[in-house]
């Protein structure tokens, strides 16, 4: 393609998205495809001949009206809010423009030093103080992993060094809350702890993990020869936004010698609000904390905000210096590909950096909190219908809600839940991802897509209410 199709189509290209997100609350928020559909009606090989762009453009119009569940949409209340807010969505394609990679500071200086910028930036906005120092990951579960092979390295002497892991006589132990997400289960086993040595600390009925027994376990793991090694805190976990209280497991780790992460991938984008960072409070003696900026703040994805307060450690892990990448520059500058996993990386921060200029901080706030009092009014309603219940403390912008109609309980409640919330979603009306909680399924509505009003909250709640009454 040359630069001047480049132009043209380019402008039809953006012209499509922006009618896309105009019209986006139009479309059935759940792509109806079944197993299968999509890939049927592709054929098997690659074209030998260029084929025209109108073919091409008529086949994405057609993934798109049967093959995309759409997140964009104000209906769209599953999962978490994945905003790509489309001035994040500009930087993104200039960084695909771009077309550079950041293998080392020199290979494109304003790469690293955006990165710089941005994560500092963002640092300041979530309230955490100067001895914090952030680079951009791909995901939260990535920083996670980075964090645990971290925290294994410092409690066992840099060991990757030399002999590695298999050279520690004793076990060295995870402790994580049990509802925390999938991705630190994950980071244990590839991290080489293994699944036995995650321990899954008890909740209390906010959710959030019991600290006793956090105590608890790090004790009777000493006493019995084994090693306390890292603290996973969730705070916003992923099926009711709970918070583990960062304080007490701050304490208990310290006491223990074991690394503190913070997985604060969803609602750490709420601390731009002041008024909730007693949430978090204690976040300061945590040594590593991940905050997704590509969930509720509205960067694109992929943008996942590491901090960490001992760069020292991080570098020594995941520093790599072949002579094909050493340069004059190496002793002033921040080589990020010593920040994580991989060695080349995109231009991420331009997405972050349009986002925080084009918006403003004081708008970002002002929709967060349009988000949090949205789903208190949910909470509201529910509470005071008969038949329904909310089902965890509503903390931020996910409401846990049951339809409890008299005589159903058990399995056969949890069916009842799983059945409507199927018919939510299949009406096209609005999109639920249901969860357990407690034991129990629970539907549950995470606000805060961009485009979700008032009204669209008010909508999903009659819709609910329509389906899960209906007998
Ligand atoms: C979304 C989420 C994750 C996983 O995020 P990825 O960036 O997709 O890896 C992990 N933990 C929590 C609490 C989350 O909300």
């Amino acid at each position: 393609m040359t630069p001047e199709e480049f132009r043209s189509l380019g402008h039809r290209v953006v012209d499509w998205i922006a009618d896309y997100r105009e019209s986006i609350g139009d479309r059935p928020v759940m792509s109806a495809a079944e197993p299968g559909d999509i890939r049927r009606s592709l054929p098997d090989a690659a074209p030998v001949e260029a084929e025209s762009w109108d073919a091409i453009l008529a086949d994405f119009e057609g993934l798109v009206s049967t093959g995309i569940t759409h997140w964009q949409h104000p209906r769209f209340f599953g999962y978490f809010p994945g905003n790509h807010n489309l001035a994040s969505v500009l930087g993104d394609y200039l960084s695909t423009g771009l077309g550079v990679v950041g293998v080392s500071w020199q290979a494109s200086p304003a790469l690293t030093e955006l990165e710089d910028v941005v994560t500092d930036w963002a640092r300041r906005l979530f309230g955490l103080s100067d001895a914090w120092t952030g680079a951009i990951q791909d995901t939260a579960s990535t920083s996670t992993l980075v964090a645990l092979l971290t925290a294994r390295e410092r409690a066992t002497s840099f060991s990757a060094e030399g002999p590695g892991l298999a050279a520690s006589p004793q076990p060295l132990m995870v402790y994580a809350s049990e509802q925390s997400h999938s991705s630190v289960a994950k980071a244990c086993k590839l991290a080489g702890f293994g699944l036995d040595h995650l321990r899954l600390v008890p909740c209390d009925e906010t959710y959030g993990f019991r600290t006793d027994a956090l105590e608890a376990l790090m004790t009777e793991d000493r006493a019995e020869g084994r090693i306390p090694c890292a603290v996973v805190a969730t705070t916003g976990t992923t099926s009711s936004t709970a918070f583990d209280p960062i304080g007490p497991a701050a304490a208990a780790a310290a006491r223990h010698g074991a690394w503190l992460h913070v997985d604060a991938a969803m609602a750490g984008g709420g601390m731009i609000l002041p008024e909730l960072r007693h949430l978090w409070e204690g976040i300061e003696a945590a040594d590593s904390v991940v905050i997704n900026a590509h969930k509720w703040l509205g960067a694109a994805f992929d943008c996942a905000l590491y901090y960490v307060k001992d760069p020292g450690a991080l570098l020594r892990v995941m520093s790599t210096s072949p002579s094909y990448l050493q340069t004059a520059a190496d002793d002033e500058v921040r080589n990020l590909r010593d920040w994580g996993l991989p060695l080349g990386r995109r231009f991420r921060a331009l997405k972050l950096w349009f986002l925080l200029r084009a918006e403003g901080t004081g708008a970002l706030q002002q929709r967060l909190r349009r988000d949090l009092s949205n789903a208190r009014w949910l909470a509201r309603e529910a509470g005071s219908s008969p038949e329904w219940r909310v089902a965890a403390p509503v903390v931020l912008q996910t409401v846990c809600l049951r339809h409890e109609p008299p005589g159903l309980d058990g399995e056969a409640l949890d069916h009842h839940t799983r059945d409507w919330v199927e018919r939510v979603n299949r009406s096209g009306g609005a999109y639920l991802t249901p969860a357990r909680l407690g034991g129990r399924w629970v539907a549950r509505v995470s606000i805060g897509a961009e485009a979700t009003t008032s009204e669209d909250v008010a909508a999903v709640w009659a819709l609910m209410r329509r389906e899960a009454e209906r007998t």
